[in-house]
């Protein structure tokens, strides 16, 4: 009988921030396949984990996926872990677990820290709903083509402090100095620091203090439309340039995000 494989989340900066369950699970499993052994080395160390560890990083993963399946076939007992957080999000693991899902390999997630959920628990937000698109691409043109995907709804993304300037530059540019973001530094560890303001002021803050270390970025919702009166307004505002019911529909909801035939009853009246 084949084993089951355990994706397990492990901290993000702060070593305490682990669970009970994935330390006993690391403690059990025979081995480890791990972004970088030297870090899962130190995570290690500190909890008595002795299970062997080898690697399996974006470069060799497919490779990989092999050997775990024929040392799960044989009975071993395997947990694939990142160098911090959570696997598969930013980071390597699609591939492998693609494999095993195919060989029906019982796959279970260990839950834990994710520098996503962990910025996203302190933001407060006017909708529970949100966009998670990884790092964001470092060409401005492409940035601003995935951001718009996204705009009714907060969007969160990983990027470089060494990127961060620039990529505001880009967003104030497009979006104006006034959009709302959220910006998250190092998070669970000693220099954690979350700033929430007007990409202008962000900009400003980041050119006067230390820029090091990871980072998070959310930008809050915006050109969104809150509620019926102001769908009517820009329909009255469309009808003046003699648009048709139809055409309001379709130009409203593409650019606010709205459902087109809820536009389209609210045109025809
Ligand atoms: N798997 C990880 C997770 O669960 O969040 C993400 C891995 S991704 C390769 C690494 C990126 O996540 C960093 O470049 C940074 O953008 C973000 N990140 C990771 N740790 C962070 C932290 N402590 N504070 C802020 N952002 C962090």
């Amino acid at each position: 009988m084949p084993s089951e494989f355990y994706v397990v989340a492990t901290p993000i900066g702060n070593l305490a921030d682990i669970t009970l369950r994935a330390i006993e699970i690391l403690k059990t499993v025979d081995c480890i396949a791990c972004e970088d052994t030297r870090v899962t080395k130190i995570l290690a160390q500190k909890y008595g984990i002795t299970a062997k560890l080898f690697d399996c990083h974006k470069f060799n993963e497919k490779e990989r996926s092999e050997k775990i399946l024929s040392l799960l076939t044989q009975g071993k007992k395997i947990a694939l872990v990142s160098d911090a957080g959570t696997p598969l999000i930013s980071d390597p693991g699609s591939v492998l677990i693609e494999t095993l899902i195919k060989n029906n390999i019982k796959i279970i997630a260990i839950p834990g820290v994710c520098a996503v959920t962990a910025f996203l628990s302190q933001i407060p937000r006017k909708s529970e709903d949100f966009a998670f698109i990884g790092f964001i691409p470092r060409n401005n043109k492409q940035q601003i083509e995935i951001l718009n995907k996204f705009k009714h709804t907060n969007c969160i993304f990983y990027e470089s402090p060494n990127r961060l300037i620039s990529t505001l530059e880009n967003l104030s540019l497009n979006y104006g100095n006034d959009l709302k973001i959220a910006v998250a530094r190092e998070l669970t560890k000693v220099f954690e620091e979350v700033k929430i303001n007007s990409v202008q002021n962000i900009i400003e803050y980041y050119q006067k203090n230390p820029l090091k270390g990871e980072i998070a970025v959310m930008v809050f919702e915006h050109n969104t439309i809150q509620d019926d009166n102001e769908i009517i307004e820009k329909i009255k505002l469309l009808k003046e340039e003699n648009y048709s019911a139809k055409d309001i529909s379709i130009i409203i909801s593409k650019l606010y995000g709205i459902n087109k035939n809820k536009v389209y009853k609210l045109a025809l009246n």
